[in-house]
């Protein structure tokens, strides 16, 4: 197992799945769903659509890497209206997923590797956006989403479910690195 691997696994997601990195396709239905702005973040961040770049430079970067490992949490919810669990699985995968960016970063990786986040960059408290450019331009966190990959379908791709089933929830992100790391 190489160290990304290891790193990833000691996070303690609750799924984790692998595909090769050149399989990945970004889709312009995605960016027309962000567009659509039913997270009413479209526009308001710097690693959202439309200030975070074009889907098809984000595709070339994709297939500089060997494989993409996505990492997921899940909600168990009471019944469709627990919003509490469902806040508490985001939440827990934002932690989880900032906790791996610093473990890499740590390991000296976060600069080789390509890491797409569940939702909008939430490093700093307030976006700079579009008033002052980027605190940490490195450091910032596109979504999955905003870089045009269909969640489900990449899901499928690495070999996990997108959709566990009644009353759950699932939040992806993933990671992509190369042979050796
Ligand atoms: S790092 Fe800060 S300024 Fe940059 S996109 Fe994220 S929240 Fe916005």
């Amino acid at each position: 197992m190489g160290k990304v691997e290891q790193l990833i696994e000691q996070q303690g997601f609750d799924f984790t799945g692998t595909c090769s990195a050149r399989e990945l396709v970004v889709r312009e239905e995605v960016r027309d769903a962000c567009a659509a702005d039913k997270c009413h973040i479209y526009n308001t961040n710097w690693a959202c659509p439309p200030a975070c770049g074009d889907i098809y430079d984000f595709e070339r970067q994709m297939h500089e890497y060997d494989h993409c490992t996505v990492v997921q949490t899940v909600g168990y919810m009471e019944d469709e209206f627990d919003a509490e669990t469902l806040l508490e699985a985001g939440e827990t995968q934002r932690n989880r997923f900032y906790a791996l960016i610093e473990a890499l970063d740590e390991a000296g990786l976060s600069k080789d590797v390509m890491t797409l986040s569940a939702g909008h960059c939430r490093i700093c408290k307030s976006c700079t956006y579009p008033d002052a450019p980027c605190r940490f331009p490195d450091k910032r966190l596109v979504s999955m989403e905003a870089a045009g990959l269909y969640v489900a379908e990449t899901c499928t791709k690495a070999g996990i479910p997108y959709n566990h089933g009644k009353n759950t929830i699932a939040f992806s992100s993933c990671v992509l690195y190369n042979d050796g790391q």
